[in-house]
């Protein structure tokens, strides 16, 4: 049976599966689902370890495979030099961002809000211009309060599949990839974070949640920008979005 069918116990998985197995079985779901889907599958990568494992496990599994980034007004600036190095890297990574002028602070008065325009509208425009059919992403079930539901294959949106091929990975095993294989890490870790955003939402702690640094002090703290909760195919209106590198 294809793994892209799999109805396995996913949190039994965590603890049952080792790290060698964990690799394998995410290789062995992204080549199927390349098989499956060819170019449109696409993966998202927000330039966090868990994104930038996904995005070298996918280039070893088939080098043609695509990927965007979705950046915003308020990356700090160790995230865009190492969004610059990435795309000169890899070209096959194009870049969204929505230029559209917003209220000053709405990251303060209405952060759902500001995820909406900044994060999630690019990425719908990604989805719809590359094609998309299944977009790859960096979930992990261990990761925070609002990631233990996902499944590895999903069908949130009609027609549009998305694939967590790490889901079942722990952080350890997360940076035991990275480390065994040499793959470049946003330098912002060295400071001490473990969870990566935008530079006034995203603080560092030592809290046992991962994601606990994450909108610290508003309704969303330790929460979801919206790409992974909101529908993503229906058609963006008024949207302006430049695509820079
Ligand atoms: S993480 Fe903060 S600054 Fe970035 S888009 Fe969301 S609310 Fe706005």
């Amino acid at each position: 049976m294809s793994l892209l069918n799999n109805s396995d116990d996913l949190k039994e998985l965590v603890e049952a599966l080792n790290f060698k197995e964990k690799v394998e079985r995410s290789k062995q779901l992204i080549k199927e689902a390349y098989a499956r889907y060819g170019e449109s599958l696409v993966v998202a990568n927000s330039l966090g370890k868990d994104s930038v494992a996904v995005w070298d496990l996918a280039k070893k599994v088939e080098p043609k495979i695509r990927g965007f980034i979705v950046t915003t007004r308020y990356k700090p600036a160790e995230t865009i030099k190492f969004m610059k190095n990435e795309v000169a890297r890899y070209p096959e990574l194009k870049v969204y961002k929505n230029e559209a002028p917003i209220p000053e602070r709405l990251y303060e008065s209405e952060p759902d809000k500001c995820c909406d325009i900044l994060k999630v509208v690019p990425v719908k425009n990604a989805i719809e211009e590359l094609h998309v059919k299944c977009w790859v992403t960096g979930l992990r079930c261990t990761e925070g309060r609002t990631r233990t539901d996902f499944k590895e294959v999903e069908e949130r949106d009609k027609g549009l599949i998305k694939l967590n091929p790490i889901l079942i990975w722990k952080e350890r095993e997360v940076w035991q990839y990275l480390a065994l294989n040499r793959v470049p890490v946003n330098p912002l870790y060295a400071e001490g974070y473990r969870s990566l955003g935008c530079a006034p939402c995203t603080k560092i702690t030592n809290d046992d949640n991962e994601r606990a640094g994450r909108w610290i002090g508003t309704s969303k703290c330790g929460g979801e920008c919206g790409i992974h909760t909101r529908p993503l195919k229906t058609i963006t209106k008024g949207k302006i979005i430049s695509k820079d590198k």
